[in-house]
């Protein structure tokens, strides 16, 4: 989730699988998600990277949508299909407010706005370009808070230059204050050179941590010990730099 003033936009917020790596939605965070009470109060828009497991379930956004009438979902038409598999024709209504996104692979960047919001999309490919999962439609999100924040969400993006290079002017167009790459970023020399010199955010939070990897940089393999992680659910960074 991230905050700025009364907006707050969340990124991948359910998922039911952790295919014994990942961390799950803790049951009192699911149901403050599900209630709409703080901090998960007044959510103006989720963000879905793409349909796998470990970042979407189709019920439950579907039912999140239901529950709180004030939260727009952005999300792939690969996901956005998934939920309409689930739904039945008393849920039209629900689907007003869900915005599908149609990238393939190397097209252009696209732009769109909300109230409080500018939000640009680009398709990155998953991990595992250019063998595996090529058909899953990975989205790379930019979102402009109350023109103020910048934050970058990556999904599970491949960390090959050669899916940003052709978009250089877009990643240095809007620069983000606070970047959310996998962590595999990190320990990768091309997601490193990704992250240093195209989309040069002021500050990098790993994310897609698997549960083996402490929070105590000393105790972690050494490649992960430099960076900044979240490895537990709840906690928060101050996203400082934020310039007009
Ligand atoms: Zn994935």
């Amino acid at each position: 989730m991230v905050v700025q003033g009364e907006t707050k936009v969340v990124f991948d917020p359910l998922f039911r699988n952790g295919y014994g790596h990942y961390q799950l939605l803790p049951k009192a965070m699911e149901e403050a998600l599900f209630a709409g009470v703080p901090p998960f109060d007044g959510i103006d828009a989720v963000f879905i990277s793409h349909h796998h497991g470990d970042h979407f379930s189709p019920a439950d956004i579907l039912r999140l949508l239901k529950v709180q009438p004030g939260i727009h979902l952005y999300a792939p038409s690969q996901a956005v299909a998934g939920m309409r598999k689930v739904a039945g024709t008393q849920d039209e209504k629900v689907f007003e407010r869900v915005t599908a996104i149609d990238l393939a692979y190397k097209d252009a960047p696209i732009t769109m706005e909300m109230e409080g919001l500018l939000i640009e999309a680009v398709r990155i490919p998953h991990s595992g370009w250019p063998t595996s999962r090529l058909d899953i439609e990975n989205i790379s999100w930019r979102v402009t808070l109350n023109k103020t924040t910048t934050v970058l969400h990556m999904g599970d993006a491949d960390p090959n230059d050669t899916h940003f290079e052709r978009d250089a002017a877009y990643w240095d167009k809007n620069h983000a204050h606070m970047a959310f790459p996998p962590y595999w970023f990190f320990s990768s020399a091309g997601g490193r050179d990704i992250l240093e010199n195209r989309l040069k955010p002021d500050h990098n939070v790993g994310v897609h941590v698997p549960v083996s990897i402490p929070a105590d940089p000393a105790l972690r393999p050494v490649e992960l010990r430099g960076y900044d992680l979240f490895t537990r659910p709840g906690e928060s960074r101050v996203i400082s730099g934020a310039d007009e």
